[in-house]
């Protein structure tokens, strides 16, 4: 079957305004095993929302809408729908209760133009808005279903969810699965490459790569008759996937990222951790700290940004600086050293680098970035060369230092595990 979005808001059309609805429907909608070909953006404007509208119901089966549910003047999409679809709008009893109970909670009173919020057209499918005043509808035509969706986000995901999502599916006889896999170390159009035979010779499952700061994901969706065919069809291809890529998995998931998987490696084996950071700037730790729980084995970290710091509390050689600069091999290693001895901690991350825009030269360009890891006395550096402005480097840099931490950790524990630990 075919989606197709329409976003209505004239703030989404001057950009100010970021149409992160629509990354979300596309999404979701794929998810659903739904084929989206076109997104539109219209601005509040009756003519232009009733054009684009019927051109969308004559070319896709399911058209779904965003914002311009509100109570205003200007919120004219429910009206456009109704009047392209040729459903009056009519006074929705039940709309107008929880309109009245949502103010009433609120201790507030609500205003005339809100009752305009539950007219809805005849015949619609009604969802209840849980986060505020604007009720969903669903219109069926002949010719399509017209899915109707309030633009605020935290109003929209959860009335997909409860809602539109729920009658999707029961569009579908077919019944879908989707497993990722996560992976990281191993570059984009790398990845791609080695899965490109799978990629062309499947049909179900179907096997998409997505690139992430640092990361790609695999993701293996199949339908069959119900889920537990279609999970069925997965495994294998999984099981491949990760014969490919071993290590460089780590997780299969939803809701692993990647700092929780190097998380739960440390919290499984007791190991503590800190960072040292210049260029990153404490977004390492931060991203750390995003895992619940981790403070069984994050205890402190640092952020040293200039020279001075470096050598004050990391311990970082005053010729070290001198003969071989703060972005340098040598230095992100001292800073490991520094941070591990400082910290006692079993497991120390330092990162060096420039993210410009400026302070490149030939020999040290913008984007040069030195990460050293400690375990438990072996340390190892990695260099990298990231592309993109200041806060992709940054990101990059982050994400780098979650796989080089993880692959360390992974190192010391087959070495100790087949017992061949270096000394
Ligand atoms: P309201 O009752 O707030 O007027 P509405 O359903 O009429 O809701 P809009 O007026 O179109 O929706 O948008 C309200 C707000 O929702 C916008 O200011 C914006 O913050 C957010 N929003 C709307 N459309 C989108 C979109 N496509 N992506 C992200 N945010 C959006
Ligand atoms: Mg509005």
């Amino acid at each position: 079957m075919k989606v197709e979005l329409i976003c209505v808001g004239t703030e989404i059309l001057l950009g100010n305004i970021v149409n992160t609805n629509a990354a979300y429907l596309a999404e979701k909608c794929a998810g659903l095993g739904l084929s989206c070909y076109f997104q539109t953006v219209v601005g509040d404007n009756e003519e232009r929302l009733s054009q684009a509208l019927e051109t969308a119901i004559g070319r896709s089966d399911i058209v779904i809408l965003s914002g311009g549910l509100g109570p205003t003047e200007d919120d004219l999409t429910k009206e456009t729908a109704a009047k392209v679809c040729g459903r009056p709008l009519y006074l929705h009893e039940p709309s107008k209760k929880a309109i009245e109970r949502f103010f009433a909670d609120r201790g507030t009173e609500p205003t005339e133009n809100n009752w305009k919020q539950a007219m809805l057209p005849q015949g619609a499918i009604v969802m209840e808005n849980h986060n505020g005043t604007a009720p969903g509808a669903i219109i069926e035509t002949e010719s399509a279903r017209v899915i109707l969706l309030p633009g605020p986000p935290n109003e929209l995901y959860p009335m997909f969810e409860e809602g539109a999502a729920p009658y999707l599916a029961s569009l579908n006889s077919q019944a879908l699965s989707s497993t990722t896999v996560k992976i990281c170390g191993v570059g984009e159009s790398k990845a791609e490459t080695m899965v490109k035979d799978l990629i062309d010779s499947q049909t179900n499952p179907t096997i998409a790569t997505y690139a992430k700061t640092g990361e790609v994901h695999i993701r293996v969706t199949a339908s069959g008759e119900d889920k537990k065919s279609a999970a069925k069809l997965i495994k294998p291809v999984v099981k491949e996937l990760k014969a490919r890529f071993g290590n460089h998995v780590y997780t299969t998931e939803e809701a692993v990222t990647l700092e929780k998987s190097v998380a739960d490696l440390l919290l499984a084996n007791a190991l503590t951790i800190t960072c040292a950071e210049s260029c990153t700037g404490g977004l390492l730790s931060a991203r750390l700290v995003n895992v619940p729980g981790i403070s069984e084995v994050y205890k402190f970290g640092m952020v040293t940004y200039s020279n001075k710091a470096k050598r004050r509390f990391l311990g970082v050689k005053k010729s070290t600086l001198r003969k071989a600069g703060a972005v340098s091999e040598k230095t992100a290693e001292e800073m490991a050293k520094g941070a591990a001895l400082e910290s006692k901690a079993d497991v120390a991350v330092a990162v060096t680098g420039i993210a410009g825009p400026d302070g490149g030269t030939p020999e040290k360009p913008v984007g040069l970035v030195y990460i050293a890891c400690y375990v438990k006395g072996k340390i190892t550096v990695k260099k990298c060369q990231f592309s993109g402005n200041r806060d992709k480097i940054r990101e990059s840099a982050v994400s780098a230092a979650l796989t080089l931490t993880r692959s360390c950790v992974l190192e010391y524990f087959s070495k100790v595990t087949f017992g061949k630990k270096e000394s």
